[in-house]
């Protein structure tokens, strides 16, 4: 009995005067959410929901998405394209067309000067895909610059190129309607309630109907740890070590699909050869689950009707990345689960069009997986664009992770940064400063002014934010979805599509290729060049695509709607059409904890804020809900070293140290601490970042700290001064 239940206080839903309902992709998560955006009777954007009937949310949104409409009204907005001569002047209003002007000047100044390569560009995952095609147009075929990339390849390149390595192409294959199919999940570095939230409520939906084993593999007890049936908690980095010993015990049981593999695999020689030397006792010591759980999930994992996998970070963000991107694809071959209902792989992407730039920004390639490796290719793309095919590079150029380098070794000059703001997510961040004060000339492009890279830059471009501007993204599970336009972009800020086009004007060979103007006529030509590829869209255009809610690729023309999975036909993209099971041996090149440094590092996000807070940190709400950076910290831990609950610590690493507020948890081991990443001059002022060796991602998970006392009045005060942005 509950007393008083009669009085509660009856639940009052504010009346916004909403008059009608725009419909909009969510622009944060790569989940892929579809919204309605309620405006009022002056047109003003004033509330979200989710979209009733879509099939990747039905309906619900995670607290990002509620508050969405609030960005439209947010602080901090370019509104002017704004110059100066160095960085130390203050910035000037400029117009367009001398920003432009000035930028194309400069860039062909360095190029001609020291070599085409000399000016590099680095973009974002957060544009439309129109806008993605649009700027590798402009970049591959007007520019001419090698050294072109993506902020992707700090979270996805590890899964892009583990898919590359063991299938020939890019693409998640799974989908999450295999949740409803699957006799067994298990969740790599993936804690999908607070990341992902509406994947991990799809995934619920399909536990309330059938019961199924969850097994989560992560160093901390996330929430999704909590509620997995198992928990594995790993040694950092090591998941390789995990997946090569189920690979081992599921051959020595015989519990292999033998007539998958034979028919649709083939082997590199040291496949069976670096497996077998990962038996369970073996592996146990270097990632930590002992020999006897190892065996007890590889038989549940290969003894499953329907297994899958899905990952995010914690197997990206590792110099072993790619490695275990292409274990995890191992494990779902040998178990011949590649290609079926409710089994595979289901890499989670991270920002909302992390797929669209893989898929048609041209920055690993040409468009619509194509690669610049592949002479056809090369000569398909210049032909529909109507260049010189010898304008194309053989081989792909410099990724993000190395361009920054070569800024520092003189071998860079210029740099372009599209949305995206590396002075808060690259790993290392004293070094990143020095490299962005040695440019002789950096653009950013950027929704917001106040981003803390543009404390650097010689000219910012003010750009149009997610739905002041209609376009398409794709999600984790290759849904290709609409945003229509819903307000006009403040002052003279612009869609990042028509800075493109406008750019390219400055060039002869810019006015020889044709740039169209709207997004649909963009999307038109990314149908004609996606016809008979794995992406293939041919089948969409934006009409269908939000009458649907959004639509899976691969969508042919002609096909009413998408195809849910990958593979499905066991037609693999390497030439002899099978899958690759590769020798995957693990080598120990990463900073552990030592005397100095005792604590493992360990980052990520949480449920508030998105990636370096330029969007969330203006949100009220979710300001509010997570204010401040914080590091867990185990409370026996914290005892040893007389550290109390929610007061300051200093963090030092071998590249800087930082300050947070402790918060004491058994969410981590006794030689860990972890902090969310999202918050400026915190985090990656102590990461290493190491890079993997195929997909170039840092390694943001595995550093080395020691905790000193800190002045708590100090603290407050640095504290404070690092939210001002
Ligand atoms: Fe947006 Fe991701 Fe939240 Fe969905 S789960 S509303 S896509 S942030």
């Amino acid at each position: 009995m509950l007393f008083g239940r009669g009085k509660r206080n009856p639940i009052k839903i504010a009346d916004k005067g909403v008059v009608d309902w725009k419909y909009a992709t969510c622009g944060y998560c790569s989940v892929g959410c579809s919204l309605e955006i309620g405006i009022n009777k002056d047109g003003k954007p004033v509330s979200t929901r989710g979209a009733a009937g879509a099939d990747v949310n039905r309906g619900k949104a995670c607290i990002k998405g509620l508050f969405e409409h609030e960005l439209f009204g947010s602080a901090g907005r370019g509104t002017h394209p704004l110059t100066r001569k160095t960085r130390f002047d203050k910035f000037e209003k400029t117009s367009w067309d001398s920003a432009l002007d000035h930028m194309s000047t400069e860039i062909k100044r360095i190029q001609s000067a020291y070599g085409r390569d000399a000016f590099a560009i680095v973009s974002t995952g957060q544009m439309m895909t129109e806008e993605f095609y649009t700027l590798g147009k402009l970049t591959r075929g007007v520019i001419g610059t090698n050294n072109y990339d993506g902020n992707t390849t700090l979270c996805m390149a590890s899964a892009v190129s583990g898919y590359k390595r063991s299938f020939g192409s890019d693409g998640p294959p799974g989908a999450y309607d295999d949740f409803e199919h699957t006799d067994c999940l298990m969740a790599f570095g993936s804690n999908l309630p607070e990341q992902h939230p509406i994947i991990y409520w799809r995934l619920k939906e399909a536990l309330e109907k059938r019961k199924f084993p969850i097994i989560v593999i992560d160093p901390r007890v996330t929430m999704f740890a909590q509620m997995a049936d198992i928990h594995l908690p790993i040694t950092p980095g090591t998941d390789l070590v995990l997946l090569n010993a189920m690979a081992h015990v599921i051959f020595h049981e015989g519990l292999e699909d033998a007539d998958y593999i034979s028919d649709h695999t083939s082997k590199t020689n040291d496949f069976h050869k670096v497996i077998d030397d990962y038996d369970p006792e073996s592996a146990a010591k270097i990632c930590g689950i002992d020999a006897d759980t190892i065996r007890m999930v590889a038989r549940l994992y290969a003894e499953a009707g329907a297994a899958m996998s899905i990952w995010t970070m914690g197997i990206n963000q590792s110099t072993h990345g790619s490695d275990g991107v292409a274990a995890i694809n191992n494990l779902n071959l040998i178990t011949g689960n590649v290609g079926k209902k409710g089994g595979g792989g289901l890499s989670i992407t991270g920002q909302c069009n992390a797929m669209g730039t893989r898929e048609w920004s041209s920055c690993s390639g040409l468009p619509g997986y194509r690669t610049l490796e592949t002479p056809e290719h090369r000569k398909e793309i210049a032909d529909f664009w109507g260049i010189d095919k010898d304008f194309f590079p053989e081989k792909r150029g410099l990724t993000e992770t190395d361009i920054f380098p070569a800024i520092e070794s003189g071998q860079i000059k210029g740099l372009w940064l599209v949305a995206t703001n590396p002075m808060t997510s690259m790993a290392n961040t004293a070094r990143i400063r020095k490299t962005l004060e040695k440019l002789e000339f950096l653009v950013v492009q950027d929704a917001y002014a106040d981003v803390e890279t543009n404390e650097y830059a010689h000219l910012f471009l003010p750009a149009a934010l997610w739905a002041e501007k209609d376009g398409v993204f794709t999600n984790t599970e290759r849904r290709v979805n609409y945003i229509s336009k819903i307000t006009e972009p403040p002052e003279e800020a612009r869609p990042d599509r028509d800075i493109f086009r406008d750019l390219a004007q400055r060039w002869d060979q810019g006015r020889k290729i044709k740039f169209p103007e709207t997004a649909s006529e963009i999307f038109d030509e990314m149908r004609t060049l996606s016809k008979g590829r794995l992406c293939d869209i041919s089948g969409m255009s934006h009409e269908k695509i939000r009458e649907q809610k959004g639509i899976q690729w691969p969508c042919p023309e002609g096909a009413e709607t998408g195809n849910q999975r990958l593979y499905e036909d066991r037609q693999f993209q390497h030439p002899d059409g099978r899958a690759k099971l590769l020798g995957l041996p693990y080598n120990e090149n990463n900073e552990r904890p030592e005397n100095k440094f005792p604590f493992w590092l360990n980052t990520g996000r949480v449920v508030e804020h998105f990636h370096s807070r330029t969007k969330t940190g203006k949100i009220g709400n979710m300001n509010k809900f997570s204010p401040t950076p914080y590091m867990e910290m185990n409370p026996d831990a914290a005892r040893e070293l007389g550290v109390e609950h929610m007061t300051y610590v200093r963090l030092v690493s071998k590249r800087g140290d930082a300050v947070v507020l402790a918060q004491l948890t058994q969410r981590v081991p006794r030689d860990m601490v972890f902090i969310p990443f999202h918050f400026f001059e915190c985090v990656n002022r102590l990461t290493l970042g190491l890079l993997d060796p195929h997909s170039r991602q840092p390694a943001y998970k595995q550093s080395a700290v020691r905790i000193e006392p800190v002045d708590q009045d100090e603290a407050a005060q640095i504290n404070a001064e690092n939210r001002t942005f």
